[in-house]
């Protein structure tokens, strides 16, 4: 097996026939042909392909020890700086095709099977199964090329008891059997539902000490009881030219119900153990391998931006004014931090326990609470330098009207005709004002966490050792 073709990869997921609903109906016959997934798959489909191209070979794949086959680079576990420099090259050509749109590329899931494959002795602590079971998955995945998309919050109904695990509504462990866990309840927020191969689900990252709630495992998405339930499509039409993002890139988010779903034992990895659920957020360094993926990935997301933003002061030729120049450097500033967060994080990578080289996580912290702030404020210097142009964009149809000529002229700038002049500030639009641009801000500001708590994390795990001894140290001068 090895690397999958984006065809294959098509070919598994409409043969799943995942239980997913949409605005009221389950969706039946192919889910790449469905106007709300057609888009992002096929997008999916050219990150698989892009494995294939010979020129990317060495930076797309690795050959995996286990079966000599060529595998995802994002399986990789680094072993040396350079390792590191390997995922990043990865990680940033398949953003490069997705231009940073794609939080769940496959490379951002495969990271944390990465993870919890280094780190499976962690699981021992309850079940020596579960590290066996870890360890077939991941190869499993890896060999197979598979995608997931994974949960691992309570739904929001009582945010005053920790995160409303005491609830009857937050999926839980409701038993055991011969056969395996029996699971039931609901999960948010699976980003990609419906076109993925399987799921894996996570504890929540609380202090709650019930076993119930202790569970961790992975299930192909039609695991019968598993179902989908998707939010509205924010794929306004199909024409890239109108709607370049979204019809591209609109990875669906849907709530996950659990119907007693049956999780055989084989992929069980923990089912009752408080400790080890605390040990994998403490011990496993998701968080460092994780950041590290989102940063690489954010940096391309934000040379994107910037390159749209230089496209639309020319195109409106607004650059000598001294506001315009200000708020370009604001982004420059933006992606020159986020470079040097990602850079800094390798240059003082270690090897942690479990022999894998980690990331330096001062930066990698720094980088997921900066994001989440800088980011708005990128869309709104969109909004501030774009102004009407925002909203003068005629369609794709328009174009091919009886209006066309008129349009050209009347849309042209000094360096571009009314054409494609639109397709840039539909290009703006669809980042800064479409519900695909607006999800992309909460996506930013949430997805990897409330950033009360991430501040709080930063706060809690940020060594500033160095920094206290020189205060000190200058304190004792004489
Ligand atoms: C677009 C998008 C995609 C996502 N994709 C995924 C995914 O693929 N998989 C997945 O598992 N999750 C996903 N998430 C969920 C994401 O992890 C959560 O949004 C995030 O962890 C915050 O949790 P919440 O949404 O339940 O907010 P809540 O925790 O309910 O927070 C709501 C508000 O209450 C405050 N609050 C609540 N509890 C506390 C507290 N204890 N202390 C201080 N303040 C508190 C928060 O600060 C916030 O202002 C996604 C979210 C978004 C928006």
């Amino acid at each position: 097996m090895g690397i999958s073709t984006g065809e294959q990869y098509i070919r598994r997921i409409n043969q799943l026939k995942t239980n997913i609903w949409l605005d009221g109906s389950r969706i039946t016959g192919n889910i790449s042909d469905h106007a709300a997934f057609k888009g992002v798959m096929a997008s999916q489909a050219k990150l698989y392909d892009l494995q294939h191209q010979p020129a990317l070979k060495d930076v797309m794949t690795f050959v995996s020890e286990e079966s000599g086959n060529r595998v995802g680079m994002s399986f990789l576990e680094p072993k040396t700086k350079e390792d590191l420099e390997k995922r990043r090259l990865m990680i940033q050509e398949w953003a490069k095709s997705h231009v940073g749109m794609m939080g769940r590329s496959p490379d951002y899931m495969n990271t944390i099977l990465m993870v919890l494959n280094a780190a499976a002795d962690l699981f021992t602590a309850e079940d020596e199964r579960c590290a066996e079971n870890i360890r077939n998955y991941y190869q499993y995945v890896k060999e197979h090329d598979l995608s997931l998309t994974h949960v691992f919050v309570s739904p929001q109904n009582n945010r005053g008891k920790q995160d409303g695990e005491s609830e009857q509504i937050a999926a839980r462990m409701i038993r055991k059997t011969e056969d395996g866990i029996v699971i039931h309840g609901s999960r948010i927020l699976a980003t990609q539902a419906g076109v993925t191969d399987e799921i894996l689900v996570y504890p929540v990252p609380s202090n709650i000490d019930d076993e119930a709630f202790s569970y961790a495992f992975a299930i192909p998405c039609n695991t019968p009881g598993l179902s989908f339930i998707c939010r509205e499509s924010f794929v306004y039409k199909d024409t890239h030219f109108d709607h370049p993002l979204g019809s591209r890139y609109d990875e669906m988010d849907a709530i996950v119900v659990f119907d007693n779903v049956l999780v055989p034992w084989e992929r069980v990895f923990l089912h009752g153990s408080p400790i080890v659920k605390k040990l994998l957020y403490s011990q496993s360094d998701m968080f460092e391998h994780t950041a590290h993926q989102v940063v690489s990935k954010n940096v391309i997301k934000t040379e994107f931006i910037l390159g749209m933003i230089q496209l639309i002061i020319d195109g409106i030729n607004i650059s000598e004014y001294q506001h315009i120049r200000e708020k370009f450097s604001e982004v420059a500033m933006a992606l020159e931090a986020m470079r040097g967060f990602l850079y800094e994080s390798e240059r003082n990578a270690k090897i942690n326990q479990w022999g894998t080289m980690t990331p330096d996580a001062n930066p990698l912290l720094a980088a997921v609470n900066y994001y989440p702030g800088i980011y708005p404020r990128l869309i709104e210097i969109i909004q501030l330098m774009s102004a009407s142009g925002l909203v003068a964009i005629p369609s794709e149809k328009d174009f091919a009207s009886d209006q066309k000529d008129l349009l050209n002229h009347h849309l042209q700038t000094a360096c571009q005709n009314g054409y494609e002049r639109v397709k840039l500030f539909r290009l703006a639009w669809d980042l800064s004002m479409s519900a695909f641009g607006s999800r992309q801000q909460l996506y930013e500001r949430f997805f990897f966490g409330d950033p009360v708590r991430l501040a709080d994390q930063l706060y809690s795990r940020y060594d500033r050792g160095d920094s206290v001894s020189m205060v000190k140290a200058f304190l004792a001068r004489q």
